[in-house]
């Protein structure tokens, strides 16, 4: 049986942490807060905010959502984006994405300051982390995977590692951070030829694509760390969600892998957090 790569006691590391930062920090009358932008009210969006302001609570930092009706225009959007983006208070922002189709997110995208872009909205933050500049902040998620890596001791220096996923949000970014990490990497995509071999291949195999179950049992081979970065409604559990990594099938022959729900996802707000509080410290330098 696999050990499963649970994501708590992970986040739960990275809080304790932050909160004694956070002490460190209010000691010298400073509060980090991480400003959250949201249009709309999609369900999706209102879950991770909930969980965002509870880690914030949790390790003592403010946070203040700023909240427009869908149907706001550009300009008004535009403005108060900048708003938000100049209030010297906010460390960090987070916005919800997509937007609305009526708004143009590419542009409203670089009225994000990128000192305060703590989940790789802009170009410039991506340019830093696809840089190996320290002072960007990769999304959110790949970060969390590299946090589970780390927290569970498992060297990625020389090994081979697969990603399946080429997004600018999960894939693109993982790949950079486990090659800044020495790993030799493997990006794998729609138009990959013989996914299956290729990921069996893999010593660390990390799952983004957005497609429930779809790495089967024939993707793996023994001694494997699987991280499934996955969120899908479960076809097989109405109401529930699961992985990218078909669990049943590939937990019986891999080394370790992550879970879906209680994996990666547990992690992300605690580095969302963290990135704001790294803000607030080079602000305040
Ligand atoms: P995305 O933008 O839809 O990208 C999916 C990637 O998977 C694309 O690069 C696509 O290839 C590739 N792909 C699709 N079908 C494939 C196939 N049959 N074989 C091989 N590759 C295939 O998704 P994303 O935003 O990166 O998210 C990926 C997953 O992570 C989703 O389940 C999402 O819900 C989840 N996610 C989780 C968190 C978290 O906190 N845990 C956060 C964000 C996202 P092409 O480029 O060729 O189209």
């Amino acid at each position: 049986m696999a050990e499963a790569l649970k994501g708590k006691p992970v986040a739960d590391a990275i809080k304790a942490e932050l909160t004694k930062k956070v002490d460190e920090l209010k000691g010298k009358g400073i509060t980090p807060k991480l400003g959250i932008i949201r249009v709309g009210a999609r369900p999706d969006d209102l879950f991770y905010e909930g969980g965002a302001k509870k880690t914030c609570k949790a390790v003592g930092m403010d946070s203040e959502v700023f909240e427009y009706p869908e149907d706001i225009d550009q300009a008004a959007f535009e403005n108060a984006v900048k708003e938000v983006g100049a209030k010297k208070d906010v460390n960090g922002i987070l916005m919800f994405s997509p937007l609305p189709k009526t708004l143009d997110e590419r542009k409203i995208r670089t009225l994000i300051p990128v000192e305060k872009d703590v989940d790789c909205l802009t170009i410039g933050g991506a340019a830093k982390v696809f840089t190996d500049d320290p002072t960007g902040f990769p999304p959110c998620t790949p970060k969390a995977c590299m946090e589970m890596l780390d927290f569970y001791n498992i060297p990625i220096k020389g090994k081979k590692c697969v990603v399946v996923g080429r997004s600018l949000v999960v894939g693109k970014p993982m790949a950079m951070l486990l090659l800044r990490e020495h790993g030799t990497v493997t990006i794998c995509h729609s138009r990959t030829e013989n996914l299956p071999d290729v990921c069996k291949e893999a010593e660390i195999l990390v799952a983004a694509v957005g497609r429930a179950k779809m790495v089967k049992g024939n993707f793996v081979s023994p001694g494997q760390i699987v991280i499934d970065v996955g969120i899908n409604a479960d076809p097989d559990n109405p109401g529930r969600y699961c992985g990218d990594v078909d669990f049943a099938e590939a937990e019986p022959i891999v080394e370790k892998i992550s879970p879906v729900p209680a994996g990666v996802g547990s992690v992300t707000t605690s580095v969302l957090c963290k990135h704001t509080i790294l803000a607030c410290e080079m602000q305040n330098k």
